[in-house]
């Protein structure tokens, strides 16, 4: 392991959730965390390092076509999804890169079982997949409401110990997709009751911004202490040895900008991909074209079929 790779382990540790181990939101992880990072300029600094990196390491990637990276992002409104994906991935060849958001589901997905949606869109080998919200949202969102399930027309034998099950389905599910190449990387977002008030009041205020708010969201507001609920049971029973959960300090929107691109930036580090190696007869057919080409360039350019065209 190099320096940097070591300072990157190191800093993301506090962030990761212990496979096995029991969380309690609101006492274990603070969302206005900074750790030893105390200014926005330092942050600023180590965002542009990173976001470097994460180019490098994704060209390496595309180039070996081996691994993929399933980035799953998920926090509750106002908790900053939108801006971290735009800031970590600025660098990075969008070719490589897809994004998919996931809201309320449509009949069609309502009629397949409820991972359907998001195998459909996962990550091809060589690319990075990012889910803004994800099959979480299947412990979250649909625990918190229940009238919800009722629209998944699940059998009626099949909703004893329901969670537990989706739990272990989904735990499965990422097991097999760490097995065949597939690394993911599940961010939450952790933001306060506090600073999300605040954020909803600068989304009414700043005219550019009212389009991200509605009226549903004040409402889900109310829910906070059931999903901080569903949040701690998510962390403790899905961070898995394969696929480990982050809990993202996001009261500073600069802050968790850099601490989920430090998370992503060392997940492809463990898979440090690399650019084929070229074979020794692929090599010398290289240098062959290589000298047919040079020999074009001392023949003179070949006659322009449309000189007569442009004399006219
Ligand atoms: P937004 O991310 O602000 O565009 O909102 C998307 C909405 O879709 C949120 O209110 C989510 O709670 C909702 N949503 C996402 N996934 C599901 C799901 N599986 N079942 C029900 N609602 C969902
Ligand atoms: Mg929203």
């Amino acid at each position: 392991m190099t320096s940097r790779e070591r300072r990157i382990a190191d800093f993301i540790e506090p962030f990761r959730v212990e496979p096995g181990s029991k969380v309690n939101l609101a006492k274990d992880f603070d969302p206005g965390f900074r750790g030893t990072i105390r200014s926005k300029k330092r942050g600023r600094k180590l965002l542009n390092q990173g976001v470097e990196l994460l180019a490098e390491y994704q060209s390496r990637l595309y180039a070996e076509h081996t691994h993929g990276v399933l980035v799953i992002l998920q926090a509750l409104d106002a908790g900053g999804k939108d801006g971290t994906i735009r800031h970590v991935m600025t660098g990075v060849n969008p070719q490589g890169v897809s994004v998919s958001g996931f809201k309320v589901p449509s009949n069609e997905e309502l009629d397949h079982d409820y991972l359907w949606r998001y195998g459909l869109r996962l990550p091809a080998r060589g690319e990075i997949g990012i889910f803004n919200r994800s099959h979480y949202e299947e412990v979250l969102v649909v625990r918190v409401h229940p009238e919800l399930l009722e629209r998944q027309k699940l059998p009626d034998d099949s909703r004893k110990g329901l969670w537990r099950r989706r739990f272990r389905e989904i735990n499965q599910w990422e097991r097999t997709l760490s097995d065949n190449g597939f690394k993911i990387v599940k961010l939450f977002l952790n933001l306060s009751n506090e600073e999300q008030r605040i954020r909803f009041l600068r989304r009414i205020d700043l005219r550019d911004h009212n389009w991200k708010f509605s009226a549903a969201d004040i409402r889900e507001r109310e829910y906070w202490d059931d999903y901080q609920r569903a949040f701690s049971k998510m962390l403790s029973r899905t961070s898995t040895e394969w696929a480990p959960w982050y809990v993202i300090p996001a009261d500073r929107k600069w802050y968790a900008r850099i601490a989920a691109g430090a998370v992503i930036a060392n997940t492809l580090m463990e898979i440090d991909p690399r650019y084929p190696k070229v074979g020794k007869d692929a090599r010398a057919a290289l240098q062959k074209i290589k000298l047919e080409l040079e020999a074009q360039a001392a023949e003179g350019a070949a006659a322009d079929p449309f000189e007569e065209e442009q004399e006219a």
